[in-house]
């Protein structure tokens, strides 16, 4: 199992494999029964060959810039030569061939964080922080897309997976929890990664038939912020009451400067308010103004602080002042409805999304009728 997720990860990195027969050797090498034991002892600092060293970049943490110990190389099967071609070189176009092989985009968003998108349209995003602590995985997609996504962060670090974060209890979000959990640290004594989230997740996923108890959160907080220092940066979870869900947070690299915003930022698609789950038109808008007050613009262009949505293409400050625009326009006219006495029905039949559904109204998005509905609901409660 341990050696599967391994060969796994070359398995979806052709360039890998290639450059492994080039030399004469096979996944087999990978699939040795140490292997994953190999894997997991201490890195001493050494480069192999001598002055293997990326080029200073704004990639720390890539694996060019990680040595893998001469020990740790032997008991892997592969050479230093291999090793050094594998970890160095053309690391931007790897990547993106990487990703494209299985499925998943692979992204530097600034500093020390990557974002994985796909493989479908819809699916959710999936935050990366690397660096010489190991991976911070921020929501985990589904079990089924698991080895993919691990394909993923493995072009990113060979280090174990030692947190998880969840923005919310929704299924695409922490549906690879386990799957990623077991592929990332091995070996076992490696020791599971802290998996956080607000405790309401905790409080949802209980029941769940297809979250096994090893998915559910094992460091949840019940305090609006939670913080941890990690690959050498402040990370900051914060709750966001009764936005999405009852048990929304968002979490911001503050010396990378990029938050990830899980589901309360949507770009191109209505927010997916879920009553049902606590969850409100208010503190969806005001979760978009609390991502407000922490991004900061580049000047006169593009960047500063970036923004990882749950769903959708890398964002900046500007992007999400749209959205707040559009989600708040809704709301008054919605609210500016009921006060006329209006019903669900008359408010629905208004349209009162209507110049917003181009950008909108797209599949995945919930439907303006839905979103309509939810805004409606809970200005009414
Ligand atoms: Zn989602």
């Amino acid at each position: 199992m341990r050696t599967r997720g391994i060969v796994a990860a070359l398995l979806a990195a052709p360039i890998a494999v290639a450059a492994l027969a080039a030399r004469g050797e096979s996944l087999a090498a990978f699939g040795a029964p140490d292997a994953a034991a190999a894997l997991g002892t201490p890195f001493d600092g050494r480069c192999i060959p001598a002055g293997c060293v990326a080029s200073p970049s704004n990639t720390p943490g890539i694996l060019g810039r990680r040595a893998l110990p001469a020990g740790r190389l032997a008991r892997l099967g592969a050479t230093p030569d291999f090793h050094h071609e594998l970890l160095a070189g053309a690391q931007q176009n790897r990547l993106a061939q990487v990703g494209a092989d299985a499925g998943v985009g692979v992204r530097l968003v600034q500093g020390k964080v990557y974002v994985l998108t796909g493989p479908g349209d819809n699916d959710g995003n999936v935050t990366v922080q690397v660096g010489t602590d190991g991976v911070l995985l921020v929501d985990t997609q589904t079990a089924e897309l698991a080895p993919r996504i691990f394909a993923a962060i493995r072009t990113l670090s060979l280090e174990p997976i030692r947190w998880i974060v969840n923005t919310s209890a929704r299924l695409d979000h922490v549906g690879g929890n386990d799957a990623l959990a077991r592929l990332g640290t091995t070996p076992a004594s490696i020791g599971r990664p802290r998996i956080v989230a607000h405790e309401n997740v905790g409080r949802r996923l209980v029941g769940v038939p297809s979250v096994s108890r090893d998915a559910w959160p094992n460091d949840d907080f019940f305090t609006p912020d939670k913080d941890f220092f990690f690959n050498g940066e402040a990370v900051v979870v914060s709750h966001m009451p009764a936005a999405a869900t009852d048990g929304d947070s968002i979490v911001f690299f503050r010396r990378s400067d990029v938050i990830s915003a899980g589901d309360l930022f949507t770009p191109g698609r209505y927010p997916a308010i879920d009553l049902a789950a606590g969850g409100g038109v208010q503190g969806a808008i005001d979760a978009l103004n609390t991502i407000l007050h922490l991004t900061v613009p580049a000047k006169y262009q593009e960047g500063g602080t970036y923004v990882v949505p749950g769903h959708g293409r890398l964002c900046d400050e500007a992007d999400v002042v749209e959205y707040r625009e559009m989600v708040t326009v809704v709301r008054d006219r919605v609210q500016d409805l009921i006060r006329k006495g209006s019903t669900l029905e008359q408010v629905k039949a208004a349209r009162p999304t209507r110049d917003y559904d181009a950008e909108y109204a797209k599949p995945g998005s919930p439907l303006p009728d839905t979103f309509v509905e939810a805004v409606f609901r809970s200005l009414k409660k």
